[in-house]
């Protein structure tokens, strides 16, 4: 099989920039995001995509959204999120590991799906607020 990028970056750790960690799920900012704030959340557990995950895992990565895109209206002034992922070469699945976006998105400004070029430490920076609006939001 070939080498995996999110097992052998993200979950791994070396190369994250993380926002939300448990035994099951990751929250982590996008290295080529479409919009500022561009956030992937995915299982530690590797499963391909829609077809093999369990829906255990699946439910806890759609509650991680539901929390993370109330912390990005917040961090990123959005106006709206949008969440979307791909399953399959043909609908545009790229990493073969599941994997969930989710973008904040302001007025006006319409997503041209070409990457957004982000230093390392505006990514630290941008993970390290998400946690912490995460956290007071998760916490309430
Ligand atoms: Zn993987």
């Amino acid at each position: 099989m070939k080498e995996c990028v999110f097992c052998s970056n993200i979950v791994s750790g070396r190369e994250a920039f993380i926002f939300y960690r448990n035994q099951r799920i990751i929250g982590f900012m996008d290295k080529f995001p479409v919009e500022e704030g561009h956030c992937l959340i995915i299982p530690v557990k590797h499963y391909e995509n829609i077809f093999s995950i369990e829906k255990d895992v699946y439910l806890e990565i759609q509650d991680l959204a539901r929390y993370l895109s109330r912390a990005l209206m917040e961090v990123f002034n959005a106006d709206g999120i949008n969440i979307g992922q791909n399953n399959g070469e043909c609908a545009r699945q790229v990493v073969m590991h599941y994997h969930l976006h989710v973008i904040p998105r302001h007025c006006g400004n319409e997503i041209r799906w070409d990457r957004v070029r982000m230093s390392q430490d505006q990514l630290a920076d941008q993970a390290r607020r998400i946690k912490d609006a995460l956290k007071r939001i998760m916490d309430h």
